[in-house]
């Protein structure tokens, strides 16, 4: 079962507040948080930018008197985005220089009432229903700097460290999905019967299920070390990125195998494998795509 952008709120979100927000800003944002009257999303990607967020053009300019900032530019592919009352939007704070592309970037936490704050269209996508993935633009809204999250400029650092974590969520809802995968595969196999036996009789279903049932386990065993290693904070960016490439690629292979034993019925959105055929589809390319985690893991071979 996915839940959608309330996975986003929790999972992703909290992080962010616990480590870097003022006391102050936890009272004002924390009990509407908890209750869920205060949803929260963040807005990363833009439409010229998404693996290098490096290169993120949304600015924030200081007002003249310090009070607040001034916010342009657009979003897109954000989570919750179209219900979302705060947005923890990365935008840079500091004109982009070259030889610190790293620099300069800032979260901002802004508040969706704003003037100048818009929800464009809520895109339509092949899975994840569950969730509004919508586009989102700034047009000169004024966020105060009480709003600032952490410190100015440093807003590289937290999304390193933070999506280490959000890699990390995505690797074990890869080794859920696989497993139930598995499990639909097995019930449906033993029920349904092709030439008067059921699917599951013949040799190579057994060997399907039984190489899916292997590589799950190798996958678990990796997730399941992930989790007690972010548990004792030695969670590295490097080995984040080898929990979610092996998973969200392994678990991948495993639906899709899933779904080939169910026939044309695994083609139908009625039956849950069709569901979480399209669901996981784009495990491999939030939060970093599979190629991104492969090019952190080559750079910490020192390649
Ligand atoms: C359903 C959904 C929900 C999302 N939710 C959010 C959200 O809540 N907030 C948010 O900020 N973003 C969100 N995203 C955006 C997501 O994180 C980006 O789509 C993702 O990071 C990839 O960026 P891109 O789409 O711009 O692809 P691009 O960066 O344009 O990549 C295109 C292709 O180039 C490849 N590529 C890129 N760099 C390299 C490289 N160095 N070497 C080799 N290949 C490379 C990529 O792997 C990919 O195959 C969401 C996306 C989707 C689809």
């Amino acid at each position: 079962m996915s839940f959608g952008s309330s996975s986003v709120h929790s999972n992703l979100i909290l992080p962010y507040i616990m480590q870097n927000a003022t006391d102050e800003q936890k009272q004002r944002w924390l009990p509407g948080f908890a209750s869920g009257d205060l949803m929260f999303a963040i807005a990363m990607t833009e439409p010229g930018t998404g693996s290098d967020l490096a290169n993120i053009a949304t600015s924030a300019k200081l007002s003249d008197d310090g009070s607040h900032y001034v916010l342009n530019g657009s979003k897109t592919f954000i989570t919750g985005g179209a219900l979302a009352d705060r947005v923890l939007v990365v935008a840079r704070t500091t004109p982009y220089d070259p030889d610190n592309r790293r620099g300069g970037l800032s979260i901002l936490v802004v508040d969706a009432s704003s003037e100048g704050y818009s929800v464009g269209r809520k895109l339509k996508k092949i899975g994840l229903k569950t969730s509004d993935t919508a586009e989102l633009s700034f047009d000169d809204v004024l966020v105060p700097v009480a709003d600032l999250l952490g410190e100015e400029g440093k807003a590289f650092s937290y999304l390193t460290q933070n999506l280490a974590q959000e890699r990390l969520t995505i690797a074990f809802g890869a080794a859920a999905t696989a497993s139930a995968a598995i499990a639909h595969a097995i019930a449906y196999t033993k029920d349904r019967k092709v030439f008067g036996k059921p699917v599951a009789s013949f040799q190579n279903s057994k060997f399907v299920l039984a190489e899916c049932s292997a590589e799950l386990q190798a996958l678990q065993i990796m997730v399941d070390n992930a989790i007690e290693l972010n548990d004792r904070d030695e969670l590295t960016v490097p080995d984040a990125a080898r929990a979610k490439l092996f998973a969200t690629e392994t678990a991948g292979r495993i639906i899709d195998k899933c779904l080939q034993l169910h026939g044309g019925y695994g083609y139908i959105t009625e039956y849950p494998i069709a569901r979480l055929y399209a669901d996981t589809r784009v495990t491999r390319i939030y939060g970093g795509t599979s190629e991104v985690m492969k090019t952190i893991i080559a750079k910490d071979l020192g390649l």
